[in-house]
């Protein structure tokens, strides 16, 4: 199966959720396309001698709701179309958390793991300098994405600062706790997963206690996903990242795997269980499966074959919309991003809030809010979804969206846009 472009998956989306509401076509025009995109050429001189060009984006989809928000990634494969489609990702996953945020999202093509930090500081400074026209503490707002972290939104922070002469601490999220950020960011999406899935598991499951969890991806989101999930009760069985993975049906250790993972480089090292594929891992039999890696791995060819009851999507956009329509009528329950993964973003506004305010707030009131936050929104979700939809034709993901695209065309209609 080809990979779909995830512009196109993202418009199908917005499609369905246009038609669900009953709006009429122009609404879909208007949201289809992002407000604006910016491309911009970061060149470096490398470490020997030889100079290098990447190309890199800002997307701004949507901003009815507030400045717009959402991460910056580095990726040898990224595009501008999928900088795009995040980009509208972000602005459902704002709207549904209910942030005073539109949506947008940046990528630079380049695989970061071969830089030196040298290069990468180099390269994070030119693109950010490059983008600082658009972006602002009201304006536009980056934070963390697929293999940026708070050190590359050190260097953001800085040259925006240098650029613009102030100290503008909101202008990015995800930043070290030295620099206003706060240490519950970096654990915020993954947790966010982990107390979503416990709502569903409630309600589908009849508990979280010892249900069984695939964790596919073992960053920061598939990482602590593991780690909370496991604290809660459920029994990690699998976990996998970019180089291969373990099933173990005795259970895994998420600070083991991550041991294993930090010495060694990658999961698969773990001397348990049985070695298993980055892609196999998907179709274990376990009652929840967690995609926290990358987009479009559960598709019309494999969706079939997956046995997990839940589906929690730490991932942007893992299923297609194709594999969707396979799931829904198996039963199997979807907890989409914009809903399942919202944790990072929800923390980021706390921060945001928190350096507007020149305030201190705790990680632990913090943390106490995000939780509040996604309890609330899932359960939103699913009682929409009950209330209004049919389980056996619409997802999840139908009832997130119609939320968030409703409450979007309403802001646009307010300012008299549309
Ligand atoms: N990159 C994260 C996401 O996809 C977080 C964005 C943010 O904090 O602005 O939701």
């Amino acid at each position: 199966m080809q990979p779909t472009d995830p512009l196109e998956e993202a418009r199908a989306q917005l499609r369905r959720a246009v038609d669900l509401l009953g709006y009429d076509d122009y609404v879909y025009e208007v949201l289809a396309n992002p407000d604006r995109v910016l491309q911009v050429r970061v060149t470096i001189k490398m470490d020997d001698g030889t100079v290098k060009t990447f190309l890199g984006w800002r997307s701004q989809h949507n901003s009815a709701l507030g400045p717009y928000k959402g991460g910056v990634r580095y990726h040898p494969n990224v595009t501008m179309n999928e900088v795009i489609a995040l980009s509208m990702w972000m602005t459902w996953k704002n709207s549904l958390a209910g942030l005073p945020y539109g949506g947008g999202k940046g990528g630079v093509r380049v695989n970061p793991k071969i830089l030196s930090p040298r290069e990468l500081e180099l390269l994070s400074r030119k693109y950010f300098e490059s983008i600082s026209d658009i972006v602002g503490v009201d304006q536009d707002i980056p934070a963390p994405d697929v293999y940026t972290d708070p050190q590359v939104m050190s260097w953001f922070l800085d040259e925006y600062n240098r650029v613009r002469r102030g100290q503008f601490f909101g202008v990015v999220t995800g930043k070290p706790v030295e620099l206003g950020g706060l240490n519950a960011r970096i654990v915020s999406t993954g947790y966010g997963v982990a107390v979503s899935t416990k709502v569903a598991a409630e309600k589908f499951l009849g508990g979280l206690e010892g249900r069984t969890v695939a964790v596919q991806g073992y960053g920061n989101v598939g990482y602590y996903a593991a780690k909370f999930l496991a604290e809660m009760g459920a029994k990690i069985v699998a976990v996998s990242d970019s180089r291969g993975g373990i099933y173990d049906p005795e259970g895994i250790d998420p600070e083991e795997a991550l041991k294993v993972k930090r010495s060694t480089g990658t999961v698969a090292n773990l001397q348990r269980g049985k070695k298993i594929s980055t892609m196999e891992i998907l179709e274990l039999p376990v009652d929840i499966l967690v995609p926290a890696a990358i987009e479009e791995v559960i598709t019309d060819e494999n969706a079939d074959r997956i046995k997990a009851k839940i589906i929690s999507e730490g991932a942007n956009g893992p299923t297609t919309t194709a594999a969707e329509k396979i799931l829904v009528k198996k039963g199997v329950i979807v907890l989409p991003d914009i809903l399942a993964n919202a944790g990072g973003v929800i923390m980021s506004h706390i921060e945001w809030v928190n350096n507007r305010m020149g305030g201190w707030i705790t990680d632990e009131e913090a943390l106490k809010k995000l939780e509040q936050k996604m309890v609330e929104n899932t359960k939103t979700v699913i009682t929409y979804w009950e209330k209004n939809l049919k389980p056996e034709e619409n997802s999840l993901r139908d009832a997130a969206y119609m939320i968030a695209v409703e409450r979007v065309f309403r802001a646009m209609k307010l300012r008299g846009w549309i």
